[in-house]
C-alpha cells in the first residue's frame, strides 16, 4: 500500500478539476489501485461533502473509474484562499504527504500564495501551480522568489503535461535506446526540426483566459519549447529530477530567437469564419468574450535556434493553431541528404524524415530504396509502428508524479523563467506591429502564403 496523499485542490468546482484533474486521477486509481489518496477540495462555492463526492464520482465515471470512486474519500472545505484565517484553517492538523493543487485562474494563486506562510504549510508540502506562470520572465522569477520562500524547489510542481505526453516520452526511448540514431542526433546530421501542435478546436468559450494569452504564449511559450527541450537534450545519466531537468534546463538557456530577428522568425494569424467537420464557425473576433483590440492570434509559428555545439545552426520550428482542417501534430526531424550520391542511381535523395505524430502516436521513418520496378532508381519507403497511447494520459501521468512527490515531469524555476526569455522579442516585436497578423479560414489549413505543414 502506497502512503495516503492528501490532495488539497483549490478551485474544487472549477473547469480544469472536473474536465482534467479528477479524470486523470481516476485513471491513476484504477491503474494503481494500492494508490491510497485523500482528496480535500476548496472553493468558494457553498457546496458540502456530498456535492464534491457526487463532482468526483461523475469525473472518475467518464474514466470508467467507478471502482476507485467508491475507494476515495473526498470532504469539502468552504475557502477563499486568498484569506489569512481561511488558509489556515483548511491547512490546520494536515499531516503525511499533502499536494496543494492551485486549480484557479493565475491571479488567485499568485494572490493566494502571497498569503500563505511557510508555518501554514505541513511539513514536505507540495505546491502544484498550473499555467501559465506568470506572463513575463519579470513576472515568473517573482512568483519563483515567493514559492521557494516557502518551500525547497524540489517541492514546487509547474504542470506541464506535454511533459507527461506518451509521444514526448517516446522521444527518449528512441534517441537514448538505440545506437541508430544518438549518435546522428545533431547538426552533422539533422537540418531541421518541426514541433507543429494544431488543433481543430476553435475557442469552445475560453475567451476569458485565450483572448489575453493567443496561441504563442499558450501553447509556444509553454508546452512546446518543453517539447524542444526534451528533442535536443544532452543524454542524461538518470531520467530524474536532477539529471533529466539539468538536460532540459540547459537547452532552453541555449535557446533564442532564430537570427535574433524575431519579426523575419515569427508569423501570427487568426481565423475568420468558416467551417470545421460540418460545423459552422464565426470569426474568432465574433465569438463571445474577445475584445478585437487585442488582436490575439490563434495560429503562432517561430523559429528558434539552440546555440550550443550540437545544434547550432539548425533551425527549430514551432508552430501550433486553433479552428484548423486536417490538424497536423507532430514532431518532424529532416535529416541532411547523403553528401554523395553514386553515378548510376538516380532519383530522390533528399535526406530521411523521423516523424512521432502524436495522437495517434506513431512513429515513422522516410528512407530513400531501390525502386522494385527499376533498381538504379530511387524511391520513397516509409517504416512505421503504433505507439499505443500509453498507459496514463498525460495528466495523470504528470499527477502521479505529484502525488510521488517526483518532479521530474514538472518545469524547473529557472526553465519557466527561460521560456518566457525566450518568447519576448516576438512578442514585443508583434506589440510593435512588426509582424502582419494574418487571417486564415477556420477549417482551412491556414493562411495563403504560409508553408504548408507535411
Ligand atoms: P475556473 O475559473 O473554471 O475555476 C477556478 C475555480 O477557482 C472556480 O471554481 C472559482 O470559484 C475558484 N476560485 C476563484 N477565486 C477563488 C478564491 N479566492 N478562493 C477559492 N476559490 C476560488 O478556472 P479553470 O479551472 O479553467 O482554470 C484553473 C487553472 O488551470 C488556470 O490557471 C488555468 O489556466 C489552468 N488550466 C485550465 C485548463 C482548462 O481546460 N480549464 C487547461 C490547462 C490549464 P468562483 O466561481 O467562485 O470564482
Amino acid at each position: 500500500m502506497t502512503d495516503a496523499t492528501t490532495l488539497v485542490i483549490l478551485g474544487a468546482s472549477g473547469d480544469l478539476t472536473s474536465r482534467l484533474l479528477l479524470p486523470a486521477l481516476g485513471q491513476l486509481l484504477t491503474r494503481e489501485p494500492a494508490r491510497s489518496v485523500r482528496i480535500i477540495g476548496a472553493d468558494r462555492e457553498e457546496w458540502t461533502d456530498a456535492e464534491l463526492q457526487a463532482v468526483v464520482r461523475t469525473a472518475f465515471a467518464s474514466m470508467g473509474a467507478e471502482d476507485a470512486a467508491s475507494r476515495v474519500e473526498a470532504r469539502y472545505a468552504r475557502t477563499d484562499i486568498t484569506r489569512d484565517e481561511d488558509l489556515r484553517s483548511l491547512l490546520s492538523g494536515l499531516a503525511g504527504r499533502v499536494a496543494l493543487y492551485f486549480a484557479v485562474p493565475p491571479s488567485v494563486a499568485t494572490a493566494s500564495i502571497a498569503t500563505l506562510t511557510p508555518d501554514m504549510l505541513p511539513a514536505g508540502a507540495m505546491l502544484v501551480m498550473e499555467k501559465p506562470f506568470g506572463t513575463d520572465e519579470e513576472s515568473a522569477r517573482e512568483l519563483n522568489r515567493v514559492l521557494t520562500a516557502l518551500v525547497p524547489e524540489s517541492q514546487v510542481f509547474r504542470v506541464d503535461h506535454f511533459l507527461g505526453r506518451s509521444t514526448t516520452l517516446n522521444l527518449l526511448g528512441a534517441r537514448f535506446a538505440n545506437r541508430i540514431l544518438e549518435p546522428l542526433w545533431s547538426a552533422e546530421s539533422i537540418a531541421s526540426v518541426d514541433i507543429v501542435y494544431d488543433e481543430s478546436l476553435a475557442l469552445e468559450g475560453r475567451a476569458g483566459y485565450y483572448d489575453h494569452a493567443g496561441a504563442l504564449v499558450d501553447m509556444i511559450q509553454s508546452h512546446l519549447l518543453q517539447v524542444l527541450a526534451v528533442l535536443a537534450m544532452e543524454e542524461p545519466a538518470a531520467l530524474d529530477e536532477i539529471d533529466f531537468r539539468a538536460a532540459t534546463g540547459a537547452v532552453l538557456r541555449a535557446t533564442s530567437v532564430w537570427g535574433d530577428d524575431p519579426a523575419a522568425s515569427s508569423r501570427r494569424a487568426r481565423y475568420t469564419a468558416g467551417e470545421i467537420d460540418g460545423d459552422a464557425k464565426p470569426s474568432y473576433v465574433d465569438e463571445p468574450g474577445v475584445d478585437p483590440g487585442n488582436r490575439t492570434e490563434t495560429l503562432a509559428e517561430a523559429t528558434f535556434e539552440v546555440r550550443n555545439a550540437r545544434w547550432a545552426g539548425i533551425p527549430f520550428r514551432l508552430r501550433s493553431g486553433k479552428a484548423l482542417g486536417t490538424p497536423a501534430r507532430e514532431i518532424v526531424v529532416r535529416f541532411r541528404p547523403v553528401r554523395h550520391l553514386p553515378h548510376g542511381l538516380t532519383g530522390t535523395s533528399d535526406g530521411a524524415v523521423l516523424r512521432f505524430s502524436l495522437g495517434p502516436d506513431r512513429m515513422s521513418l522516410e528512407l530513400n530504396l531501390n525502386a522494385s520496378e527499376d533498381p538504379f532508381e530511387l524511391e520513397r519507403a516509409t517504416l512505421s509502428a503504433e505507439l499505443g497511447e500509453g498507459a496514463l494520459k498525460a495528466y495523470a501521468e504528470v499527477l502521479s508524479g505529484v502525488l510521488d512527490g517526483d518532479p521530474m515531469l514538472s518545469v524547473r524555476g529557472d526553465a519557466a523563467e527561460e521560456s518566457w526569455r525566450i518568447v519576448a522579442p516576438i512578442l514585443e516585436a508583434w506589440r510593435r506591429g512588426d509582424v502582419p497578423l494574418d487571417d486564415y479560414v477556420a477549417g482551412s489549413s491556414g493562411p495563403e502564403g504560409w508553408p504548408a505543414n507535411d
